[in-house]
């Protein structure tokens, strides 16, 4: 955890299940919404005079009586007349309309013939239907991919051995084992020779923008083979047979010509049958699925990989032997792994770096972000320089795009008091000030006051390394750096007047109090017990246990933050200052001024 202050969350691109989903619900709609329209409008005519109806034999008489003095005739429905009273409608079913012409006649009264009203809401309603079946020919099409290519649904038809692994930076583990599967694309005499049977699947897990479509294609390039891929939610949803069909026919053409099939968000498709009524389309899905990746042997120069982010979803069956039986694993990228993404995609996209960058340094501010958030930093960086019109990509435009990235946009114009400037200054200052104590490995890196997306201000940290255990004493380093914020507002300000600025504090302290109580076995009477969450739930009484204990962890660090901005009360109000007249500091700017005003060194607290 680097940011102390809340930003936006990042929803996830993938999801485009629940966007076709409300597309089609959205197309459903307009058409009802439609449909009601004309219906409303083209009734109206006939409800507005509200013929009273009468029997036959009271128009003829009204005609006789001469008090009906005009008629409209609609052949084989009705007849409507109109006396001194109002409009009358008789029902008359008979097409035969001479004898009843011939009465009004002799009465001398006007005749007219009219064409059904229904007739009109008839054309609407052919029409609209046409339209709706038009919409869903369209969304059909889409779904196909036989129309106008949406991006994914393309099925590649062409080898394109453009990408190989030379595109791909760290990620050695998976590169090795992916080389591979190449020599039984290549060479699959090799193995047939000696009898080995050679994988049919590969299931590759991890995080998304790590690679593996990237590598997956590099699969295909490396062998010289076509490459052809779907995503899991383009074969799922309510469209009965959709799915079984593009799987069908995607193993179809993928076995004419040989080559990878790649299925990314496998989990989209194949997660456990049966767990849900309402997804018997998409388990008749999986099971095509199932049936042809039992149906073709390696010989026929095809090999599955299929891409998920949540391994502990997917069906048992798919990982059976002779189904997906190689695993690959796939990590974020560690810092070195990093600094790698960044070099190979400045060079692949020849972003001329100032002699100001230090890629190792942007590594190791970068922690867990993936290699597209990286490729996406460099990008962006790059787009900074070009808004300035400068010839090279120097550190602040690297700085400036990092920051968008991880914070959000500079809101500029920002309006707020001098009373609220004062409180977020001192809030941030208590944020540096208990992580440099508490947080020794975590750089202080800067501390700014200019808002940017949801936060006013931000002391930023950047771990020195990835750390992969996490001691009790770091997280509890975690939750006072978080709780500085909070403590400082009440020291400074009084108990009275603490705001609203701690709001994702607190919610992210709780996340870590949660995590420790609950699953880490670091509570202080439960112990070691810890929740399952997998396996059913635990009892009430166990809930209000750990609750109270995330609650007495949180009330003690609390009490400790507080204690750490008295005893430092100088220090802090020194960085606000200095905030509220600069708005921003970096990371040894801040540290100096802190030292200056009676900071020990880290990790004293
Ligand atoms: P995934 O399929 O795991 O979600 P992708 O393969 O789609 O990720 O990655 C998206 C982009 O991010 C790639 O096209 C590439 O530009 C970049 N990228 C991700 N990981 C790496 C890596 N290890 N080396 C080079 N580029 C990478
Ligand atoms: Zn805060």
């Amino acid at each position: 955890m680097q940011i102390t202050d809340s930003y936006p969350p990042v929803s996830s691109p993938r999801d485009s299940r629940p966007r076709r989903m409300r597309l089609a619900a959205a197309l459903t709609l307009c058409a009802v919404g439609l449909l009601a329209a004309v219906w409303f409008v083209a009734a109206r005519p006939i409800r507005r005079p509200a013929p009273r109806v009468v029997p036959y034999s009271a128009l003829l008489s009204g005609l006789t009586a001469g008090t009906v003095d005009s008629i409209a005739i609609v052949p084989g429905e009705q007849v409507l007349g109109w006396t001194s009273q109002g409009a009358i409608r008789v029902l008359y079913t008979s097409s035969e309309v001479e004898p009843l012409v011939a009465r009004a006649e002799a009465a001398g009264a006007a005749i007219a013939f009219r064409r059904s009203p229904r007739g009109i809401l008839g054309y609407a309603n052919v029409a609209i239907g046409l339209i709706i079946l038009a919409a869903l020919v369209v969304v059909l099409r889409r779904h196909l991919g036989g129309g106008n290519g949406s991006p994914g649904t393309e099925l590649g038809d062409e080898v394109d051995s453009s990408t190989t692994f030379a595109n791909v930076a760290g990620n050695d583990g998976a590169v090795s084992e992916l080389r591979e599967v190449v020599s039984f694309l290549s060479a699959p005499e090799r193995f047939q020779r000696v009898g080995a049977r050679t994988p049919k699947g590969v299931m590759m897990y991890g995080p998304p923008g790590t690679g593996k479509t990237l590598m997956a294609r590099a699969v295909a390039g490396e062998a010289g083979v076509p490459f052809w891929s779907i995503s899991g939610s383009e074969v799922t949803g309510f469209i009965v047979g959709l799915g079984v069909m593009r799987i069908k026919s995607l193993f179809k053409k993928a076995r004419k010509r040989g080559g990878v099939i790649f299925i990314d968000e496998i989990d989209a498709l194949g997660g456990r049958r049966g767990r849900n009524q309402s997804h018997n389309e998409d388990d008749r899905t999986l099971n095509q699925l199932l049936v042809e990746l039992d149906g073709f042997s390696p010989s026929d120069g095809v090999v599955v990989i299929a891409a998920t982010n949540r391994p502990e979803d997917l069906d048992p069956a798919l990982l059976r032997p002779g189904r997906f039986d190689r695993s690959v694993a796939v990590g974020l990228p560690t810092a070195p792994e990093r600094e790698a993404i960044l070099r190979l995609h400045a060079k692949q996209r020849r972003v001329p770096l100032g002699g100001t960058v230090d890629l190792e340094r942007l590594a190791r501010l970068m922690p867990q972000t993936s290699g597209a958030e990286l490729a996406n930093l460099l990008n962006e960086a790059a787009i900074v320089a070009a808004r300035e019109d400068a010839s090279l990509v120097n550190w602040t435009h690297i700085e400036s795009a990092r920051d968008r990235l991880l914070l959000g946009k500079e809101r500029r114009g920002f309006q707020a008091s001098d009373r609220e400037w004062r409180i977020v200054a001192m809030h941030e200052a208590g944020h540096a000030v208990l992580g440099v104590l508490c947080c020794p490995d975590d750089g202080l890196h800067k501390v700014t006051i200019q808002p940017r997306g949801q936060a006013m201000g931000v002391a930023f940290f950047s771990p020195d390394g990835d750390q992969h255990l996490h001691s009790r004493r770091y997280l509890e380093g975690q939750i006072l750096k978080g709780l500085g914020g909070r403590a400082a507002e009440e020291v400074l300000f009084g108990s009275d007047a603490i705001t609203s600025g701690a709001r994702s504090d607190l919610q992210h302290v709780t996340r870590i109090a949660k995590e420790m109580v609950y699953h880490l076995g670091m509570g202080e009477t439960s112990g070691l017990m810890v929740l399952d969450t997998q396996n059913g739930s635990a009892s009430a009484e166990t809930h209000a246990l750990m609750d109270r204990e995330v609650r007495s962890i949180i009330e003690r660090l609390y009490a400790r933050a507080v204690d750490v901005v008295r005893a430092h009360r100088a220090a802090v109000e020194a960085l606000g200052n200095a905030l509220l007249e600069r708005e921003t500091l970096d990371g040894a700017e801040a540290l100096g001024l802190l030292t200056a005003n009676g900071l020990p060194e880290a990790g004293t607290a």
